[in-house]
């Protein structure tokens, strides 16, 4: 059987062209001083240096690399505290507070979580009724007891583009201490990613994102930031992040970014073409579903479908069946289905929710197959109603 992957938003896959390159890599430890360490050495600096210039840092910026952007996340949401943690001043008598957005990844809600089971208050901005984010919004929640914004710059389940751009700069404009973080992990590979001119302190991506290795991400840092670390042990990566490095994803990860970057243009056209047809196919074979977030911004390779009178459980199992991989708009655990978290800030209902699929689409592929692949959707859909 033929198999699709339309969720390419959970993990693109390791693209052919990286694979192919990573056989002729060293990845012996790049602590070691022998001639193998030495070649590992260089593979990982090779990498870092790549995936600087896909995004648009510095020289001088900070580029630590970590398990992937679930670690970055919780790095970033941790920094501004651990001077206090270490020194033994409780958060909660500093009346500290967080700001991020309502949308934020797991990653960033359940570190913010554990902040403020520590004292911190976590200040969420909400979007405006028609789905956008605004930068006054996240500056009239920051006040001088804040110590970082948080605002993902794509959202993962809706595609949608925050400006993170203009909020860092409103927000500096008011606050210019204050630490701003972008979790940039749906943005970089398909649009537009540019630490330097997004103006942000921190910024979070991971490699399996653009077609390199799982388990692997890196933290970015304005140069000159103050990084205490996350994980503490050996002096890796400048003692900023310990552990020994994971030289074949980090190598991974270079590849794939030198090719995203030299691809994006072309990429992003033909994930928004394999999208439409995709979305004009199924339209056109079933009835009465709801295409969420049309009027938003968005990169173009995501669609929200609700399908009333269908669990999305069920029938991301149904299309998996047919060789078609989406994935659910809600998390299903321990026999409970629980809507997402995003759906519902933005606005979907409980119920639509838990009528909601994802699906994702990359930049391979003829629009022959999206084609095909919209009316096997259309076809599911129409039996599993019945
Ligand atoms: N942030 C966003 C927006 C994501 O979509 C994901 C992964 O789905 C993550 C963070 C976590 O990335 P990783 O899988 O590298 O930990």
């Amino acid at each position: 059987m033929n198999r699709i992957n339309l969720d390419i938003n959970s993990t693109l896959g390791l693209l052919p062209a990286v694979a192919k390159r990573l056989e002729t890599f060293s990845y012996l430890n790049p602590s070691s001083i022998h001639q193998g360490g030495q070649a590992a050495r260089i593979a990982v600096e090779n990498a870092r240096e790549a995936i600087k210039g896909a995004i648009h840092a510095t020289r001088d910026d900070i580029l630590f690399f970590t398990s992937g952007a679930t670690e970055s996340n919780n790095t970033a949401l941790f920094l501004p505290f651990w001077d206090y943690l270490e020194c033994g001043i409780r958060l909660k008598d500093e009346k500290f507070n967080v700001v991020i957005s309502a949308v934020e990844h797991p990653s960033i809600l359940s570190s913010a979580d554990r902040l403020k089971k520590m004292g911190v208050e976590v200040r969420m901005v909400p979007p405006r009724t028609n789905g956008n984010f605004i930068a006054d919004d996240f500056v009239a929640h920051c006040d001088d007891r804040t110590k970082l914004v948080s605002c993902m710059y794509v959202n993962n389940e809706t595609g949608q583009i925050l400006p993170i751009k203009t909020i860092t700069q409103a927000v500096k404009e008011k606050f210019p201490r204050l630490l701003v973080h972008t979790d940039a992990v749906q943005a970089f590979g398909k649009v537009h990613t540019s630490f330097l001119e997004f103006g942000v302190d921190l910024m979070s991506i991971s490699a399996h994102k653009i077609g390199g290795l799982s388990g692997v991400g890196a933290f970015i840092a304005k140069a000159g930031t103050h990084i205490a670390p996350f994980i503490v042990g050996g002096p890796q990566e400048t003692r900023r992040r310990a552990g020994t490095e994971n030289t074949l994803g980090i190598t991974s990860f270079g590849i794939a970014a030198e090719l995203a970057s030299h691809e994006l243009v072309s990429r992003n056209e033909q994930m928004k073409r394999n999208a439409k047809r995709l979305r004009d196919t199924i339209a056109s074979n079933v009835k009465d579903v709801q295409w969420n977030f049309q009027s938003l911004e968005t990169v173009g390779n995501t669609l929200s479908l609700t399908v009333p009178g269908l669990m999305s459980s069920d029938l991301v199992v149904g299309l998996d069946l047919e060789g078609i991989y989406v994935s659910a708009g809600s998390a299903c655990s321990s026999g409970k289905v629980d809507p997402s978290s995003t759906l519902i800030a933005m606005g979907i209902s409980f119920r639509e929710a838990s009528e909601t699929i994802r699906i994702s689409v990359g930049f391979e592929g003829s629009e022959e197959c999206f084609k095909q692949a919209g009316e096997k959707i259309a076809k599911c859909i129409n039996r599993m109603r019945g």
